[in-house]
């Protein structure tokens, strides 16, 4: 028996980022909107399918033959496009996830795990995140556990902030860490290219010059009125807490993509251009092309173009590709879910 989850990529449409706590951590808030770029995770029983010897990318964390009876066995092999540079090992946050929800659960973590990255890596994407989420899924089904989405997404902001995300995918705003989610009805598809750009970008590196561009007074720091607090709402941490312009909100609600285009903004932006000054000419390229908005995604180094229809997203496509700012292009839509295939 064998389960496949096919799990979407992440944008944000619009990230604001707090000031520095003094734990060191930073107040977010965000629209996360998943669009259709997929890693497809699959899970078996380990005995199925033993580690493949000639295939650097597997991985077998017990070693040795499948592991019979209630011992912990979980192996992972990995393969698709962006595959390359991943780590194979325990450290992977789709293994994490099996052993995570394996304790929760009181069962072994057993599974052999097969990751088919089409999400680019460190790229800005939440790929970690959504292979995680897959192998919550994957693992939730095969083990007969029959835990509910809304149960898993508790267990999911342990592994990371975006992972709760990742499990219901769609469009929603996520506050405190990311792993507070209120979810947003989008009217029809929005329809976006991505410029995949060279090499990775660091998220903690990203946010650490965000906070020395801020102390310098070289980053502005996030929007302080004329917004609406569901930070504070959610997070209970005051009026101060970082929050989510209500306009943005209206305007996806309408599913009026000039305004959402015009709304698009990212706190971290001015830090992952300022550590990656080649995205300033990526930006340029995709607007000149007529985006109706175009920012990084995330921490980067990846950019995110809306475009008015189809047809609009191949011209962005042309013109990025013609510009030669970017290395690959992808033309995605969303809001999307992941899906059991
Ligand atoms: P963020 O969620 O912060 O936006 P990102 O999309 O920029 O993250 P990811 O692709 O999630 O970045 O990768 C972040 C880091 O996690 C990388 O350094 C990578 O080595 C590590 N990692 C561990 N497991 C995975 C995985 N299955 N897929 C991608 N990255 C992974």
């Amino acid at each position: 028996m064998h389960v496949t989850f096919r799990v979407p990529a992440k944008i944000n449409i619009v990230l604001s980022i707090g000031p520095l706590r003094p734990d060191g951590f930073h107040d977010l808030a965000t629209v996360f909107h998943a669009v259709s770029l997929y890693d497809n995770v699959t899970a078996r029983w380990g005995d199925e399918e033993p580690r493949n010897d000639d295939d650097p990318r597997s991985e077998d964390e017990a070693g040795g033959d499948a592991a019979p009876g209630d011992r912990d066995h979980v192996s992972l092999t990995l393969d698709g496009p962006y595959s390359g540079r991943l780590p194979a090992d325990g450290t992977n946050l789709a293994v994490r996830a099996v052993h995570t929800l394996a304790a929760a659960a009181g069962v072994p973590a057993r599974a052999h795990l097969r990751v088919t990255k089409a999400i680019p890596v460190a790229a800005g994407l939440a790929g970690g995140s959504a292979d995680a989420a897959g192998a919550l899924l994957a693992c939730n089904a095969l083990w007969g556990l029959g835990w509910t989405v809304e149960r898993l997404a508790g267990l999911a902001a342990t592994l990371g902030s975006d992972v709760p995300f990742s499990l219901v995918g769609g469009t929603a705003v996520g506050t405190g860490r990311g792993e507070k989610l209120d979810p947003l009805v989008v009217p029809g598809a929005l329809h976006w290219v991505l410029a995949v750009a060279d090499g990775e970008l660091s998220t903690p590196a990203v946010y650490r010059r965000l906070d020395e561009l801020r102390e310098a007074g070289a980053a502005a720091g996030p929007p302080a009125s004329g917004t609406l607090a569901l930070g504070s709402l959610a997070a209970g941490t005051g009026p101060d807490t970082v929050s989510v312009d209500a306009s943005v909100l209206g305007a996806l609600a309408a599913g009026d993509a000039s305004e959402v285009g015009r709304l698009m903004r990212n706190d971290m932006q001015a830090a992952a251009v300022d550590l990656r000054p080649s995205l300033a000419q990526t930006l340029s390229a995709g607007r000149e092309a007529g985006a109706l908005g175009g920012i990084v995604s995330g921490s980067g180094p990846t950019c995110v173009f809306l475009a008015q229809d189809a047809a609009h997203s191949r011209m962005i496509v042309q013109a990025l590709e013609d510009s030669g700012t970017c290395r690959a292009t992808e033309v995605v839509v969303g809001p999307v879910t992941p899906s059991q295939s």
